[in-house]
């Protein structure tokens, strides 16, 4: 028998020797005692195990991406790898042009990467799913439609019944405070009324993960405190994993419960900070600024400036 195959599936095996077993087989591939296609599948193990018997919604395991244009190559991304829980609130912050877009599109299955995987739950991500729901920055909604039919829209191609779709759409009109829009127009609504339906539009297929692409760097300042105190609200209820695309430090220390600060180009992971602190935030208080003073000097170290 194989490493990998009493590593998945020695049954005789009680969890604690496979724990045992695997820690061994790991200790044996640092050292370089097996060969590459035995690393690779214990990897693969060591994922899968950690999938099963953990909370991890969305594995990023040595993502990479270079494009190529004319002949001409551009690494956005080196490598990262990182793990978002379920109910985690992550954000990624980094250079303008590092490659978050990159990643967010990787992670949605618009994009293959170029070496490497994402995991959503126990599944390898091979192309778009229901499983994990997008906000723009432009909100991408369709004019034409009434709030509450865009808010449907995922679950009409879907192909859910008309009266259970606008059954889910009022719940979730009510989850984001849009109830009494529900027959407005779009373009009635201000830029953050529009993206609580770009938010409900996303939640209504209760997806495993929703990404966030600066979802709230089209507003003004005053809106876009709003909307993070809104989404804190929306969260209270959803519980929703959401991996979130920044340019604001503040932004995401007020949100997130991990930062996952990232180098310039070809990027990969500079410093995962942890925010310890439960939601709301205070913005005011001295450790609040601290935590964003340590953000920022982890930008500044890539010659970042950061607002
Ligand atoms: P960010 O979202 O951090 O601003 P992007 O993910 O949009 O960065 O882009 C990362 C890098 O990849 C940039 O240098 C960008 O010019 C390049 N890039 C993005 N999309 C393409 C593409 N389709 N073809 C070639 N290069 C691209």
């Amino acid at each position: 028998m194989s490493v990998i195959e009493w590593l998945k599936d020695d049954p005789s095996a009680n969890k604690k020797d496979r724990e045992g077993k695997k820690r061994a087989s790991i200790s044996k591939w640092l050292k370089g005692e097996v060969g590459i296609n035995t690393e690779a599948a214990i990897k693969r193990s060591f994922h899968e195990t950690s999938i099963g018997e953990s909370d991890v919604q969305i594995s990023i395991r040595n993502i990479g991406k270079t494009y190529v244009k004319n002949g001409v190559e551009t690494k956005a991304i080196d490598e990262i790898s990182i793990d978002v829980r379920k109910g985690e609130l992550v954000s990624f912050i980094g250079p303008s042009g590092c490659g978050k877009t990159t990643l967010l599109n990787m992670i949605a299955g618009l994009l293959p990467p170029t070496s490497g995987v994402v995991y959503v739950g126990s599944k390898e991500c091979t192309g778009p799913g229901r499983d994990r729901g997008m906000v723009f920055q432009d909100f991408a909604l369709l004019p034409w439609r009434t709030v509450k039919n865009n808010v449907e829209l995922g679950l009409e191609i879907a192909g859910v019944p008309k009266a259970e779709r606008s059954a889910k759409a009022d719940e979730y009109l009510r989850i984001v405070g849009l109830e009494k829009f529900a027959n407005s127009h779009i373009n009635e609504l201000s830029g953050g009324m529009k993206q609580r339906v770009g938010i409900a539009r996303a939640l209504i297929v209760e997806p495993d993960v929703i990404l966030m692409d600066e979802p709230f760097g089209a507003l003004d300042a005053q809106t876009r405190n709003l909307m993070q105190t809104q989404l804190i609200d929306i969260l209270k209820t959803t519980k929703q994993t959401i991996i979130f695309i920044t340019h604001s430090v503040d932004e995401a220390v007020y949100l997130s419960d991990k930062v996952v600060v990232l180098t310039k180009r070809p990027t990969t992971v500079n410093e995962v900070v942890e925010i310890p602190w439960s939601r709301p935030r205070d913005r005011t208080t001295p450790e609040f600024n601290e935590m964003k003073r340590e953000i920022v000097a982890y930008l500044e170290h890539e010659n970042v400036l950061v607002d």
